[in-house]
């Protein structure tokens, strides 16, 4: 009984952890399938639609029954355009990941992927239209160019190193004595927070989901680069239903809709430029966030003179 009963433990503990960070929560899923909390209904169908939209409607949650996180949030993600979902940490932002992916599912209210309801669907079938860029990517002990094939494992190299090029890690490889047979992780190379996003970067690109789950992307780089990456990720999210969770504004101006959310409340929405002329949450956020970068800015300015 204990041998049984101590890897279940182990499981139900690994199962946690990754449910909390997104960590290459698919390969991941498949493991530990077993163990979760969540069943496929049993006349469960394939998501069928080919570009789906994402509709919340009035979705109420909580991880424990005594503290409600989500308190009724409605919003649609038309297909092919961009939500971004901003707001202090802690406020749900994650968790609306969480529950897309259904990882969890709501308590009340509903969750549908190109109209069908997300309980209804066979959970293999909602994994596979959407790809994650999580908060923080752990690689596999393997080749660099097996943790990027891993989108789409039957991918040409052709593909993987032109989904490399378009996440701007190609030449970084290509200068790797070994190049893409380079092994990564704990006993091999160790990336840097930055490079680790571009690889998961290129894995989406490669899966080539219709449903795109940025979850504070850049979260893990410089300001420099993430400039640079954010062409790239503009580039996945260009055509797709995106939900891009930021936490540096100036990566969802260009957001079709812009969810701003406190406390497990959408407080305001709408576009940059109309959040900001409407004075309230949002503008107070942009110019904190604008007055943080000028220090910044004056700080690298005054490094150079020295
Ligand atoms: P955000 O991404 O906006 O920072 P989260 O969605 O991660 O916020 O978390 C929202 C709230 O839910 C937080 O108060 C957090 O402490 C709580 N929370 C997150 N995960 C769990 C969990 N597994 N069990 C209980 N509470 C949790
Ligand atoms: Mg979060």
């Amino acid at each position: 009984l204990i041998q049984i009963y101590m890897p279940l433990n182990f499981l139900g503990f690994v199962y946690r952890e990754i449910k909390q960070s997104l960590v290459d929560m698919e390969k991941m899923f498949d493991i530990i399938r077993m163990s979760s909390d969540i069943k496929d209904s049993p006349n469960s169908i394939d998501l069928k639609a080919e570009n789906p939209n994402v509709e919340f409607k009035d979705v109420r949650f909580g991880y424990t029954d005594t503290r409600e996180i989500l308190k009724g949030l409605s919003f649609t993600v038309p297909s092919g355009t961009t939500t971004a979902i901003v707001g202090a940490s802690g406020a749900g932002k994650s968790t609306i990941s969480r529950l897309l992916f259904r990882f969890y599912d709501v308590t009340d209210g509903q969750i549908c992927v190109g109209g069908q309801d997300i309980r209804d669907v066979a959970q293999k079938s909602l994994r596979a239209q959407i790809g994650v860029v999580p908060q923080d990517t752990v690689l596999f002990n393997d080749t660099i160019g097996y943790n990027i094939r891993y989108g789409r494992p039957d991918a040409t190299d052709a593909e993987v190193y032109e989904a490399a090029r378009l996440a701007q890690i190609h030449d970084f490889i290509d200068h790797l004595p070994e190049g893409y047979e380079t092994e990564v992780g704990e006993r091999g190379l160790k990336l840097s927070g930055g490079e680790k996003q571009r690889v998961a970067i290129a894995r989406t690109i490669l899966k080539n989901p219709s449903i795109l789950l940025l979850d504070e992307a850049t979260s893990a780089l410089d300001s420099h680069t993430e400039r640079d990456i954010q062409a790239a990720l503009e580039e996945i999210a260009e055509g797709r239903t995106s939900l891009i969770i930021a936490h540096r504004l100036s990566t969802v101006v260009n957001a079709d809709e812009i969810l701003v959310m406190d406390a497990g409340e959408i407080v305001e929405r709408g576009r940059h430029d109309d959040l900001l002329a409407k004075g309230g949450l949002y503008a107070q956020m942009w110019a904190k966030q604008q007055e943080v970068s000028e220090a910044f800015k004056k700080l690298e300015a005054a490094g150079e003179e020295v």
